[in-house]
Order: structure tokens, then C-alpha cells, then sequence
């Protein structure tokens, strides 16, 4: 696995999709997926100047960051336990998949008592798909105010984890649902919301042609996953 020619690779294509879209290249940021994959993995992309990195559980983050660069920087993706909130608002710079209110409140609660802010995203369920986790858009909205109540929550943004599809173009609808529905919240706080999470190794591109600011890479930068771990969200 040859993870700096990968990186490179992705960051040129990332730089022709802004160039498409008529977006400056640094519009976008990648977040390297480490999921499952070591240290040694994590440094070699570090030493490429690659130093932001998404887990998806708490647990091997909890083991993992310890080893890694201390320069580099974390995002949670993965669904999120109440009882382990503690741990995610101390380890991670963002957390990207808080699904509901009740979440949300415990993370307030837990950032309060580590006296700092966390920043968050919303994860939305754009297609009500049975076997994800994310918010169901009409809940967003109806929930949003008072979301935006918590006061050590920062609602920077809104992620994504659409349908699976091999054809990247099958993607395109559910990340354009994302960024109108970014546009609706942004009236209902009356200010802007950064952050489009949006796009994976298989429909990057197109994730970016519909405004991602913050694209998820794992098997196209680290290579495929081991496959003793499921691949459901938050497994
Ligand atoms: C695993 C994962 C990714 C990365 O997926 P790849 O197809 O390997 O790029 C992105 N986002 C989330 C939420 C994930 O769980």
C-alpha cells in the first residue's frame, strides 16, 4: 500500500472536482478514514502532511490515538453511545454523527464539565434508510432550535452517509437533499453552517461538485478494510 501515491492521487482529484465546480481548491478538506487501520498507516499519511483523521469508534480511538502523531487531529463518524461521551468530547476535535437530541444534551453536558465548547455536525439519514443512524430531516428541523440552545454545542455543519451505489452519479440527489436541507437550517438560525460532510471513496468527486467542504476517505487512501469488522455505521 503505497499511501503517499494515494494521497497524492486523491488530492489532485480533489483539486480537478473544485476546479469543475468552480471552487477554490482549498474549499475542501479530506478527512482520512483510519478505521481499522494502524498507527504506522496513520504516521506515514502524517508524514505526507495529511493530520486529520476519522475514527468511527471511541473505543479503538480511545487505544489508537495515543500512538499516533501528536500533531494530529480527530473526527468521530460513527454513531455515538451516550455512556461514552465522556471519552469522544476529550479525544476527538469534532464529533459529525449526533443523531439526536438526547445525544447532543449529553455531549453538552460532558463538554460542560471539561469547561470547553465541542464542535459538532448533524448526521442526517437523507434517504430514511431502515439501517442507518442520522436524523430524519423533518426531526432536523423541528429539533434544530433547540439544539442550537446547548451551550457548549457548535453546530458547524451537517454530514452524510447516503445509500450505497456503485454508480457515483446515483449518489448526486442525496448530496444536493444535504445541502438545501443545510439551507433550511441556516434560515432557521438565521447564520451560516460551514461544514457539507459529504462523499466517500467511491463518490468524492461528485460530493464536491454539490458543495462538500469536509470529503471521508478510508480504501481509497489506506486500502480495503480488514473484513472481520461489519461495515454497518456505528458497528
Ligand atoms: C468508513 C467510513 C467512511 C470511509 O469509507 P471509504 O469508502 O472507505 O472511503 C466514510 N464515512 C463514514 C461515516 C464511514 O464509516
Amino acid at each position: 500500500m503505497d499511501i503517499a501515491a494515494n494521497l497524492n492521487s486523491i488530492r489532485q482529484r480533489i483539486a480537478a472536482a473544485c476546479a469543475r465546480a468552480g471552487r477554490a481548491p482549498d474549499a475542501v478538506t479530506l478527512l482520512a478514514v483510519s478505521k481499522t487501520h494502524p498507527p504506522e498507516a496513520i504516521a506515514a499519511a502524517a508524514a505526507c502532511g495529511q493530520l486529520l483523521f476519522g475514527e468511527s469508534k471511541v473505543q479503538e480511538a480511545k487505544a489508537k490515538i495515543p500512538l499516533c502523531p501528536g500533531k494530529a487531529r480527530w473526527h468521530l463518524i460513527g454513531h455515538l453511545q451516550s455512556n461514552k461521551c465522556r471519552d469522544a468530547v476529550e479525544l476527538f476535535q469534532l464529533i459529525e454523527s449526533v443523531d439526536s437530541l438526547a445525544l447532543a444534551q449529553e455531549i453538552n453536558k460532558r463538554a460542560a464539565v471539561a469547561a470547553k465548547p465541542m464542535p459538532v455536525l448533524l448526521e442526517v439519514n437523507v434517504a430514511g434508510e431502515a439501517s442507518k443512524f442520522g436524523y430524519a430531516p423533518e426531526r432536523l428541523l423541528a429539533e434544530l432550535a433547540e439544539l442550537n440552545r446547548l451551550p457548549r454545542l457548535e453546530i458547524h455543519g451537517l454530514m452524510t452517509v447516503p445509500p450505497y451505489v456503485t454508480d457515483a452519479e446515483k449518489a448526486r440527489p442525496h448530496f444536493r437533499r444535504l445541502r438545501e436541507l443545510k439551507e433550511q437550517c441556516e434560515q432557521i438560525l438565521g447564520a451560516p453552517l460551514p461544514q457539507l460532510s459529504m462523499g466517500m471513496s467511491g463518490d468524492f468527486e461528485v460530493a464536491i461538485e454539490e458543495g462538500a467542504t469536509i470529503v471521508r476517505v478510508g480504501t481509497a487512501l489506506f486500502g480495503a478494510r480488514p473484513k472481520l469488522q461489519r461495515e454497518a455505521p456505528g458497528a
